[in-house]
């Protein structure tokens, strides 16, 4: 078993081989989780929201669905959701330019550049910065088409099991934002990434 915690505001890296199950934990309560995951074997092969909308027909995660690659390959299945979710597959990581925009400043911590300096750390440098699944993010799509942004409901200890479809290397980043709308609470907080390897055949 490997435990990863992320402090809050900042991202780290877990490898979870093919056939391990990865537990994210929102440790204390209505906190996103951005999920990024790229092939160990092939740094050009990514999970890929737009893929997966695609492959799945669906706007967010739901148990029993696969997450797919920007090659079309199964990298994810999601196995058990312990929150009330819901999740998120629309939105972009939050970056210097959004907290600029939001009059926060470009140095504002976020997620992007916390993606850039966790993947670095495994040799993965995409071009841009691939959309997350963002975990416990509650930000419905409204009859309207809309797309109203709440704070997230999930729970002290609340979590989200996905299984390894692959040798992957996974990067998640407690998401930054502290400001209105507040889709973290009022107070942004760590995650906890546990990866149980599978058994030795
Ligand atoms: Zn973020």
């Amino acid at each position: 078993v490997t435990t990863i915690e992320i402090a809050a505001q900042s991202g780290g890296w877990v490898s979870a081989p093919r056939g391990s199950t990865i537990e994210v934990i929102d440790v204390e309560g209505q906190q996103v989780a951005d999920v990024f995951a790229v092939s160990a074997a092939d740094r050009s092969e990514h999970l890929s929201v737009r893929w997966t909308r695609a492959a799945t027909g669906r706007l967010f995660p739901q148990v029993g669905q696969f997450f797919y690659s920007n090659r079309a390959e199964r990298m994810l299945s999601f196995v058990e959701d312990r929150s009330p979710g819901p999740h998120d597959m629309l939105h972009a990581s939050c970056d210097p330019l959004l907290y600029q925009l939001l009059g926060a400043g470009a140095a504002h911590p976020n997620c992007a550049d916390n993606f850039r300096l966790a993947a670095g750390q495994v040799g993965w440098d995409p071009p841009d910065v691939p959309d997350p699944v963002n975990l416990f993010q509650n930000t419905p799509v409204l009859p309207s088409g809309a797309i109203d942004v709440r704070g997230a409901v999930s729970a002290p200890g609340d979590s989200v099991v996905l299984h390894a479809e692959m040798d992957l290397l996974l990067v998640v980043t407690a998401c930054s934002v502290d400001l209105d709308p507040f889709i973290n609470g009022s107070t942004c907080t760590g995650i906890r990434v546990v990866v149980h390897l599978p058994e030795a055949s």
